[in-house]
């Protein structure tokens, strides 16, 4: 095909930060135990944002996006910019200078003594995490830091003239929480208009040092709330865009379509440019259609998938692309979001399956992939390469394909008669893991480097079951755990067992702050080829009387933590791991498992953005965890997980899961969740997180008992389950044991009364 037309540009949202190798991770995690000074950390940035600026040169992008850098976050970024920082974090003994700087920020992400962090939460329905901005109508919003500037200026001095990207003011604000001092009813949003003030004076100090154009990302535009927030909309870039002294103004949404409503403010907003996601869902055009096109706005076309590993089918994106050149006059090619959510580069990899490989696309390929597009539009490049598509007959299976589809709808059903899990009121019970102690982690990687032989290994994890089991009986637990010391990562060790599954040696992305994540690639039908936990879980009940409880991760999670294929829908994907775990599951039982817990840690996390698309996912994430637990008896006892305490939106989805006992943080909450469950007359049994394992402080047996009563004071005892709000893992032993004595004696004092 070929196009002429205007020049068509190219440009990305954002690249990852972390560097090739980790080097942030690294040399962020040295200045914080005391190995690096300031200036050493921000030599290694600096280099980072410049390799990254050459890399997008080289990759041909005409526009070069900055401010994409951040040491931990770019929402803390903005609350620090604009001096959005609570009281306990100003501390003014903390010196103004670089240092001092650097380690009130990171205080802010990380907490000192006696300052508690930012909450951390996800960013929309990704796996990167944000640091919730606490605000009060106290607050004045004023210019209070240069990084824009400094890195705009950074970037001109090396010889790129880029595009500042900063959190837009709606999403900054509708992502920021109102600080516990806030009078009640008040919200973050009431302080747009001084907000804007501030940004305002940001985007003019970027105009005088030579910006060109300025992006602000406004992603909140893609869930309800954002589009229900019309007004607010018109009134920031009515009053950013009205300012004389300002560079272009970008204004970026991405994961999922904004709707035809706030299309049509931002194109009669005074706003050079919009970016619109054509690939998370395919109302874009639609929208754009509805409000007659763009016009002379520029169209910023995300066009190549920013959050997901798989090549761009080049033919149908310049399909795309030219049906959207009818809508708008001027064209920019890009990805449909930030590129901070996928690994840097594919060459990295070197044991990947050709087949495999040839359908995917990190950064650095996907950053050629939007320069081709820009090309072929401009009529200067051919189009090349459709999708590798992971369809490919490498990728089928038609046995799995066969099992599923012979499957009847009682495959997703269990008998409502059970029997009793236990014969105990407020049994207690752990959520899988236990510390994860440097000795495991060294054997583990002496294991990986060919160092230590198998029978070595598998008798150190032994070790450590005979450890986990002979300390829970002495603690007094009902329920036991063996530990899961086999396990590096709860989704990770499932996907190297699986078939269709790929695990990647440098595929990094950037979870939280310093924490980077591995995801596993699944590229193909899912089947198992060999038991998976039977061996460890069955090892761990011959040491003990009391039953052992086996533990695999859900299917919903398992995609949740993956980059999964977009080919077939989610749904049928996560039927087929459900299958493969229903296996697992049936080879516990025969094993003598009694007690199965399924994690559905992720269940919340994929729920889309936008109401009207729930209904649709909770069908298939609730009808795939059914498939993977319906296969047992009725004196099985079904457990399952979930990470969190926001349980509004999804309690009929936990019901409609139908496990016997479903452990949930609430710890936090004041067992909210519980009263909630009590109100509906839920009938299944309820694990309450009685602790929060995410902090090193040992509760009191008197908090737990008074959080136990408050508990049973909703449901009744019988169905209540007695636990920590999540895995072990990330403990030292000596606070998750006294932790877990604790425990076990307030829910004795608990039962005696009776
Ligand atoms: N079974 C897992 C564990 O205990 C659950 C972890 C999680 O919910 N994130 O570690
Ligand atoms: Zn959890």
């Amino acid at each position: 095909m070929t196009t002429t037309g205007p020049a068509v540009r190219s440009t990305v949202h954002g690249y990852p930060r972390i560097g090739p190798d980790r080097e942030l991770k690294r040399a962020e995690e040295s200045y914080w135990k005391g190995a690096a000074s300031a200036a050493d950390l921000e030599k290694v940035a600096a280099d980072l944002r410049l390799d990254t600026y050459a890399r997008l040169r080289a990759a041909g992008i005409d526009d070069i996006p900055s401010n994409t850098f951040s040491y931990y976050d770019q929402v803390l970024d903005t609350a620090v910019l604009f001096g959005l920082v609570p009281a306990r974090f100003e501390d003014p003994s903390t010196a103004a200078d670089a240092d001092g700087r650097l380690r009130r920020y990171f205080a802010l992400a990380r907490g000192v003594q006696g300052a508690p962090p930012l909450e951390m939460t996800k960013w929309f329905d990704t796996n990167y995490h944000y640091l919730v901005p606490e605000l009060s109508p106290g607050v004045r919003p004023r210019v209070a830091g240069d990084k824009p500037v400094a890195e705009f200026r950074e970037a001109l001095e090396a010889g790129y003239r880029t595009r500042p990207v900063l959190v837009g003011p709606l999403t900054f604000l509708l992502l920021s929480k109102a600080a516990d001092d806030a009078p009640e009813g008040w919200s973050p949003i009431e302080l747009l208009d001084d907000l804007l003030d501030a940004y305002a004076r940001v985007l003019a100090d970027l105009r005088a040092a030579g910006a060109e154009q300025v992006q602000l990302d406004e992603p909140v535009l893609a869930t309800d709330e954002g589009r229900a927030a019309l007004a607010h909309l018109e009134r920031a870039y009515s009053v950013l865009g009205g300012r004389a002294d300002r560079p272009e103004i970008w204004v970026s949404t991405y994961f999922g379509s904004i709707g035809a409503d706030a299309l049509r403010v931002l194109k009669e907003s005074p706003v050079e440019a919009v970016g619109l996601d054509f690939v998370t869902d395919t109302e874009g055009i639609a929208d754009l259609t509805a409000v007659s096109g763009l016009g002379s706005t520029r169209l910023v076309a995300g066009v190549v998938e920013g959050r997901n590993v798989w090549r761009t089918d080049v033919p149908a994106a310049v399909a795309t692309l030219g049906t959207l050149l009818g809508l708008a006059d001027e064209l920019t090619v890009s990805t449909s979001c930030s590129l901070l959510h996928v690994p840097i580069d594919l060459d990295a990899e070197t044991s990947l399956a050709p087949e495999l490989r040839a359908a995917l696309a990190f950064a650095e390929q996907k950053t050629r992939e939007v320069s081709l597009l820009g090309r072929v539009l401009s009529g200067e490049a051919e189009a090349g390469h459709a999708a590798a598509a992971p369809a490919d007959a490498a990728f089928v299976d038609a046995r799995v394909r066969a099992r599923l589809a012979a499957l009847g709808a009682d495959a997703y059903e269990r008998p409502q008669e059970r029997g009793a899990p236990t014969d105990l009121p407020l049994t207690t019970t752990t959520i899988g893991s236990f510390p994860q102690t440097g000795e495991l982690r060294r054997a583990r990687a002496a294991h990986r480097r060919g160092e230590l032989g198998e029978e070595e290994y598998k008798a150190v994890l032994r070790a450590e079951i005979d450890r986990v089991i002979a300390l829970q009986e002495d603690i007094g637990l009902d329920v036991l755990v063996h530990g899961e010391p086999e396990r590096n990562d709860m989704v990770q060790y499932f996907a190297e067992q699986l078939r269709g599954y790929a695990t990647t040696e440098n595929g990094w992305v950037q979870s939280y702050g310093s924490r980077c994540v591995r995801p596993p690639i699944l590229f193909g039908d899912v089947s198992r080829p060999e038991p998976m936990t039977v061996e460890w879980i069955t090892y761990a009940q011959s040491r003990t009387e009391k039953p052992v409880k086996g533990m695999l991760t859900g299917p919903v999670t398992m995609l949740a933590w993956s980059f999964v294929r977009t080919d077939q829908p989610l749904g049928d994907t996560a039927r087929q791991v459900a299958l493969a775990l229903r296996d697992e599951v049936a080879d516990l039982e025969r094993a003598g498992i009694r007690h199965i817990q399924v994690d559905e840690a992720a269940l919340r996390e994929l729920l889309p953005l936008r109401q009207e698309k729930r209904r649709e996912y909770l069908d298939w994430a609730v009808g795939s965890f059914r498939l993977a637990t319906s296969g047992v008896s009725p004196s099985t006892t079904v457990h399952t997980h979930m990470c969190y305490s926001e349980f509004g939106l999804i309690v009929d989805g936990i019901e409609a899961l139908d496990a016997d006992v479903t452990s949930v943080e609430a710890a936090r909450s004041r067992m909210e969740l519980v009263a909630d469950l009590g109100r509906r007359g839920y009938k299944r049994g309820i694990g309450p997180g009685v602790y929060d394992i995410h902090s090193p402080r040992v509760p009191s047996v008197a908090e737990i008992e008074a959080s136990l009563r408050l508990a049973v004071s909703h449901i009744d005892a019988g169905g209540l389950w007695v636990n920590p709000d999540c895995g072990l893992k990330t403990r030292g032993y000596e606070e998750a044991e006294q932790a877990l004595r604790n425990m076990v004696e307030a829910a004795r004092r608990v039962r005696s009364g009776l």
